[in-house]
C-alpha cells in the first residue's frame, strides 16, 4: 500500500513528504493509522546533527496514536478497531530487562531504526527507508511490532493522548519511576519544553514543596508556572545554580535536566543540596562526557539517568489516562499548535523559535 510520510535524507536539510510503499504486516506486526503524533526534539536532533541518525534515509516520529488497521497472523493482544498509544520501546515481556520491571530497556528489539530482523516496511523505489525508533508516527500509516503498541479504551482522545508515549512518561516517569521524588522535596527543573512541563507536573503528583522552572524562554516559564511550578528563573538573567541555592537555603533535592547539554548537567547537579539528586532526563550528544566535583558527589549526592521515565508503559499510560480524564493531568495546556503532516518543517520551526510547548500533528 501507498502512505505519505515525512523523510529526513539528510541532516540539515528540510524534511521532505514523501509517497513510500507501506508493507503489510508480518506475522506479530499490526498496522496502524495514525490520529496523532507529537513533535518532540529527540527527532529535530536527526535533523540538527545533535544526535546522529544511524541508517538514512529515516520516516521520523516516535511519538503517536493510532487505530489498528490490520494485525498479523500471531498477534493476540490487539484487533482492528482497536486504539492504540505508541510506547516508543518495543518490549519482547521475556528479556532480563523485560522481566524485571524495566520494558522500556527490552534487549531483544534494543532502540534501532529497523524491525528485530534488520529489514524495514516502508520503502521508496525499491530503497528501504527507515523508522524513527522503530516506529515512525510522522506518516499516515505505520508498521510496527505489536510489542509496541498499548491498547487503550475506547473513550481516548487519540488526538491528545499521543502525548503520553513521549512527552508526558518521560517527564512524569522520571520523577514517580526513576528518582522517586518524596513529598515535601525541593524540586528544579532544567528546561521546561514538553518533557520538562511534565517533569513538573510529575512534581506536584508527587506534592513537591518547591518547584523551580529554568528555563530563557518566557513563554516556557509562564507554561511552567501553569503546570504547577512555584518559582521560575531565567539563566540570561540570573545564575540559576545561585538562585536555587538562594531560593532553597542550600540546594535542592533532586534537580533534573531536561535540555540535552552536559554544561546544563553540571549545573543541576551543582544546584542539588547534600543527599541530593541530580537526574539526567535530556538526551545528550553523543560522546560528550560530565566531570563532577569528587566532594561535592562524596557528600551522599547522586546523579542519575532515566531514559523514557523508566516506563512500564502498559501500566503506566493507563493511569496517565484516568489522571487525564479524571481532570488532573493537564494534556491540553501542553498543546500549542494542531498541524497537518504537510506542516512538519513549520512545527519544526515553532519548536526551535520556543513558540509552543508541543505541537501536534493531525491525521483525518
Ligand atoms: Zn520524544
Ligand atoms: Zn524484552
Amino acid at each position: 500500500m501507498k502512505t505519505l510520510s515525512a523523510v529526513l535524507f539528510e541532516p540539515h536539510k528540510p524534511v521532505i513528504i514523501e509517497e513510500l510503499e507501506l508493507q503489510d504486516p508480518k506475522e506479530n506486526e499490526v498496522l496502524v493509522k495514525l490520529v496523532g503524533a507529537g513533535i518532540c526534539h529527540s527527532d529535530y536532533h536527526y535533523v540538527d546533527g545533535h544526535i546522529k541518525p544511524g541508517n538514512l534515509p529515516l520516516v521520523l516520529g516516535h511519538e503517536g496514536s493510532g487505530i489498528i488497521e490490520k494485525i498479523g497472523s500471531s498477534v493476540k493482544s490487539v484487533f482492528p478497531g482497536d486504539k492504540i498509544i505508541f510506547s516508543m520501546d518495543a518490549m519482547c515481556g521475556f528479556c532480563r530487562n523485560c522481566t524485571n520491571g524495566l520494558p522500556t530497556l527490552c534487549t531483544t528489539y534494543g532502540r534501532t531504526v529497523t524491525m528485530p530482523d534488520g529489514t524495514t516496511r516502508f520503502s521508496k523505489n525499491n530503497t528501504p527507508v527507515y523508522q524513527s525508533n522503530g516506529v515512525g508516527t510522522y506518516s499516515e500509516k505505520t508498521v510496527v511490532p505489536e510489542d509496541t503498541v498499548v491498547k487503550v479504551s475506547d473513550d481516548t482522545p487519540l488526538e491528545k493522548a499521543c502525548l503520553i508515549g513521549c512527552a508526558v512518561i518521560t517527564g512524569i516517569g522520571s520523577v514517580i519511576n526513576r528518582a522517586k521524588v518524596e513529598k515535601g522535596s525541593n524540586v528544579a527543573v532544567f528546561g521546561c519544553g514538553g518533557v520538562g512541563l511534565n517533569v513538573i507536573q510529575g512534581s506536584v503528583f508527587s506534592s513537591a514543596s518547591i518547584i523551580i522552572a529554568v528555563d530563557t524562554n518566557e513563554f516556557k516559564l509562564k507554561k511552567a508556572v501553569e503546570m504547577g511550578a512555584t518559582h521560575t528563573i531565567n539563566p540570561d538573567k540570573n545564575n540559576p545554580v545561585e538562585a536555587i541555592i538562594d531560593i532553597t537555603h542550600g540546594g535542592v533535592d533532586y534537580a533534573f535536566e531536561v535540555v540535552g547539554f552536559p554544561k546544563i548537567l553540571n549545573q543541576a547537579f551543582k544546584s542539588t543540596s547534600p543527599g541530593g539528586t541530580a537526574v539526567m532526563v535530556g538526551v545528550q550528544p553523543p560522546d560528550t562526557k560530565i566531570s563532577v566535583d569528587c566532594f561535592d558527589l562524596l557528600m551522599d549526592r547522586s546523579l542519575i539517568g532515566a531514559y523514557h521515565g523508566t516506563a512500564k508503559p502498559r501500566i503506566d499510560f493507563q493511569w496517565l489516562l484516568d489522571l487525564y480524564k479524571t481532570g488532573r493531568l493537564n494534556l491540553d495546556g501542553l498543546i500549542s499548535k494542531q498541524r497537518p503532516l504537510s506542516e512538519v518543517n513549520e512545527a519544526f520551526e515553532d519548536m526551535n523559535a520556543g513558540k509552543v510547548a508541543r505541537s501536534i500533528l493531525n491525521f483525518d
